[in-house]
């Protein structure tokens, strides 16, 4: 038979899955000889019966019932009893800590009678009583019958007035029992239930139920804890930290969360049960001065302080409660620390042998270390936060709101930190955007132009922020609340919250970047990273290169650890002065402007190529040639129609334009004339990138170059590129891989018939995002994806974190399709996914040999495929 319940004496740290997080450490502790007052879990198996048949097991009753009888044993009360009562608290705990989410009760076993018992108990002390048994009404009140708090809060203020709760009375206490017991008859229609058995029976169903307590559902969405672990309940004696000045209550913590620094962390709050320490009822005093109050507890917690981080060679949180000068332990766990605190506790238990480098990588996160090279808001800076937008690229900008690309550079060339602020941005914006120190826009989600572009330069973004009211011509944005934020007007934008703030925040810079860029660790927390980030090189299996595009993006690369170049987007160098020249490549009507067009294109992109050859020095570049739709380099069809309409001086080439852009428009531009379907279309576009690919690698010695070929779904495309590719190679006598992006779902299944062509693939996991779930990447964020996630369709956007179960199954294909048709194909993902942590470890689990990533994730993704590599196939990357 199914075995519901465990006494303390029976489980350990490692049964978190049956017996939740609290319930294996008090079951650790008590195993360790400390003092834990006595009791059992009943396991998260019979929560998750009791969820799915709304109906607890058969069995677990009696189950309950037995170890109730051995606790009244042990304890040598009953509970509930009038003349000497045994009372428990009824406590959650899953598997996960997911604090102040769930319920408690503390208190069960009082009633009218057994509360003067526990008096007795007590020495004769009447206050103490009444008031255990008024918490008891209260917290039963809200959490098992479901009564508004407030209710008895008031009650309880309109008795206090202006006095603490320590001053009031046994009679006035009493009273309140009183007022309370009516606020429970009011309002579920039947008294307070005063049986115990009842009373801890319907503590523990109550417990059950909170699993799916609107708050902690969305808890667990944002923690990404899955929704149907269930919670485990822990029936434990209690033991009262609220019998007067020689009792009270705390919580500590064995190292600094905050920092990592060692030393006593805590606080205590004397003549108080926890649930005061936590409602912040009254101040609470640093651990440190218990010392004065009770240097025996004090002591006796320092050595169990001790004894817990040798044990579980971390740093852990403890609560306790002091007893008329006895210490019980009432709770501890390995505690959440900040990203600091994370990498300095690592390298300190190192140090103290209590842990390997290896535990060490693991016990920090990409996640903590992108933290870490934030710059961020001061946080006890003055803010006034005007809206909030999706976080797309993370750290603080401050600067003055301009509206267009040419006034962002314009007043960044006068020296002025300028916010460029867009409806949306596109290819022109880019320029802009260099010089802006931050982006914000009111459209567009996470993969939209702005959040791609700005992550791959590391600069600060804000997107999708809708409450926006963007008006760019009038150079002005309305917010909620009618705030009106005009041009030259200061914001601060805060990209890992996605906040907005009118006016200056101020902002501290990060010394991790400073490391990364070349400078000796600044102090103790670099050195930290530096000793992880070695040691994570040493036992990573996969690459990690970059997406750059330029030879400065490319530089930088290089410092932050990349070993080659993933994906260089070729599109970026069309711009800007070169416009004209894609305007008459689209424009030209004969073979010859064509051509002409093209051979004013060679040298500038040979020149762009030999740039990023140079800062790459010998490692490979995989150069992408052009993918987006032509039209993205011509005018808006508005901007060009009006114009047209109401200019004087129109000229022909202007209505050659609009003829063009009428001519390329598209309904889906994304699944349009894009990818290698532009090589095949225009004659000589493909040829004129192949060669100056091949002319610039000639003239840079050591010059690695990879041939890409955007959006092929069929290996005939690939054969027609390759074959003319291979061709001007032969002519310059350059060497070059020549490979394919697998970022259409028909290549990915048909991957073993485009490996006889393709020396190399890399996913592009945000178009195969795209056409795997039919979401176009530009829109679908913005529109619906945060109903998607509220109704856990998925936990996390699929373009920020990679489906392992339908676009993962597809890169499974292909890799083993791929492979097994050409077993020296060389594989990467080139995909925002290649920064992503969770999408590190899938990658190192399918085989992968290298993720490439923006320059900014470059340390991330070497961490985490560290961490893959340690972590044996379990790619937990919390
Ligand atoms: C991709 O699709 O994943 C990719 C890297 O290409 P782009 O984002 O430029 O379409
Ligand atoms: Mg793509």
């Amino acid at each position: 038979m199914a075995k519901y319940v465990y006494d303390f004496t029976e489980g350990n740290k490692n049964q978190k899955d049956l017996l939740g997080g609290k319930g294996a450490n008090l079951a650790e502790m008590t195993n360790l000889g400390l003092p834990v007052p006595p009791g059992f879990t009943i396991t998260t198996e019979a929560c998750r019966h009791y969820l799915a048949e709304g109906a607890v097991p058969d069995g677990l009753d009696q189950e309950v019932a037995k170890h109730l009888s051995a606790l009244e044993t042990v304890m040598g009360r009953k509970l509930g009893q009038a003349d000497d009562p045994l009372l428990v608290s009824v406590r959650s705990g899953a598997k996960f800590s997911m604090p102040g989410m769930m319920e408690t009760v503390l208190n069960i076993g009082l009633n009218d009678e057994s509360v003067h018992g526990l008096a007795k108990q007590a020495g004769d002390n009447e206050r103490f009583a009444w008031d255990s048994y008024r918490r008891l009404i209260q917290m039963f009140g809200k959490t098992v019958l479901g009564i508004d708090g407030d209710l008895f809060e008031r009650a309880l203020d309109a008795l206090k007035g202006e006095r603490q709760d320590t001053e009031l009375g046994a009679a006035e206490l009493q009273r309140l029992v009183e007022t309370y017991k009516g606020i429970v008859r009011e309002r579920t229609g039947r008294d307070f239930p005063t049986d115990p058995r009842e009373q801890m029976r319907l503590a523990v169903m109550a417990v059950f139920d909170s699993w799916n307590a609107p708050r902690a559902i969305l808890y667990r969405r944002q923690e990404r804890i899955p929704a149907d672990l269930g919670t485990a309940v822990n029936v434990m004696a209690m033991v009262f930290g609220n019998y007067g000045d020689d009792s009270g209550t705390g919580v500590a913590f064995t190292r600094d969360p905050g920092s990592g620094r060692q030393g006593v962390y805590g606080d205590y709050l004397q003549n108080a049960q926890g649930e005061d320490v936590v409602a912040g009822i009254r101040n609470t005093i640093p651990l440190q001065e218990l010392e004065r109050i009770d240097k025996h507890s004090y002591d006796e917690l320092l050595g169990i302080m001790e004894t817990l981080e040798n044990h579980y060679r971390d740093l852990c949180d403890i609560e306790f409660t002091i007893e008329r000068g006895k210490l019980w332990m009432l709770q501890t766990r390995v505690g959440k620390r900040t990203a600091a605190a994370a990498f300095r506790i690592a390298t300190q238990l190192v140090d103290q042998g209590l842990i390997t480098m290896d535990e060490a990588v693991m016990r920090v996160t990409g996640d903590q270390l992108a933290q870490l090279m934030f710059p961020r808001f001061d946080e006890g800076a003055d803010r006034k936060r005007i809206t909030k937008g999706m976080n797309a690229s993370p750290g603080a900008a401050v600067g003055r709101a301009v509206f267009s690309s040419e006034r962002a550079v314009e007043l960044a060339g006068q020296g002025e930190d300028v916010i460029l602020v867009r409806r949306e941005t596109n290819p022109d914006d880019l320029a802009g955007m260099i010089a802006a120190r931050g982006v914000l826009t009111s459209r567009g989600g996470k993969t939209s132009h702005a959040a791609v572009v700005a992550r791959g330069m590391g600069k600060t973004c804000v997107c999708g922020a809708e409450e926006l009211d963007v008006d760019t011509a009038g150079k002005r944005f309305v917010a909620p609340g009618g705030v009106v934020v005009s041009e030259g007007d200061v914001l601060s934008i805060d990209g890992t919250t996605g906040e907005v703030f009118l006016g200056e925040v101020a902002v501290v810079d990060s010394a991790v970047v400073e490391y990364f860029e070349g400078a000796e660790p600044a102090d103790d927390l670099v050195r930290a990273v530096d000793r992880m980030m070695r040691h994570a090189d040493g036992v990573r299996r996969l690459g990690v290169r970059a997406n750059a595009d330029t030879p400065q993006d490319a530089a930088r690369s290089r410092r932050f650890g990349a070993e080659g170049i993933g994906l260089c987007r070729t599109e970026h160098m069309f711009l800007g002065d070169r416009r004209q020249l894609v305007e008459e490549l689209v424009l030209a009507s004969t073979d010859e402007e064509r051509r002409s067009a093209l051979d004013k294109l060679e040298p500038l992109q040979k020149s762009d190529f030999i740039g990023i050859f140079q800062a790459m020095e010998g490692a490979p570049v995989t150069i992408r040639l052009i993918d987006p739709p032509l039209h993205e380099f011509l005018p808006d069809i508005v901007d060009l129609s009006v114009k047209i309409a109401t200019s004087r001086d129109v000229t022909d080439k202007d209505h050659r334009l609009l003829a063009a852009v009428k001519r390329l428009h598209e309904q889906n531009p994304m699944l349009g004339l894009r990818g290698v379907r532009l090589g095949l279309v225009i004659p000589g576009l493909f040829a004129m990138q192949v060669r100056a690919i091949a002319q610039a690698a000639a003239e840079v010695p050591g010059a690695r170059p990879e041939i890409m070929i955007p959006l092929v779904a069929s290996v005939q495309e690939l054969e027609a590129v390759r074959e003319e590719a291979v061709r001007i190679l032969a002519e310059t006598g350059v060497e070059a891989l020549i490979g394919t992006m697998i970022e259409v779902p028909r290549a990915a299944l048909t991957a073993g018939r485009i490996a006889e062509a393709a020396e190399f693939f890399s996913f592009g996991t945000n178009d195969l995002t795209q056409m795997a779930w039919g979401f176009s990447r530009d829109d679908v964020e913005a529109s619906f994806f945060s109903r998607y996630l509220e109704l856990g369709i998925f936990g996390v956007s699929p373009f920020e974190t990679l489906d392992r179960e339908g676009v993962g199954r597809l890169v499974e294909i292909a890799v083993r399709e791929g492979r097994a048709a050409r077993p020296d194909l060389h594989l990467g993902i080139c995909g925002e996914h290649g920064g992503d942590p969770d999408s590190v470890h899938f990658c190192h689990e399918v085989g992968l040999d290298y993720v490439s990533c923006s320059p900014f994730r470059i340390p991330v993704a070497r961490l985490e495929s560290g961490r893959a590599a340690l972590s044996g196939g379990d790619s937990d990357t919390r």
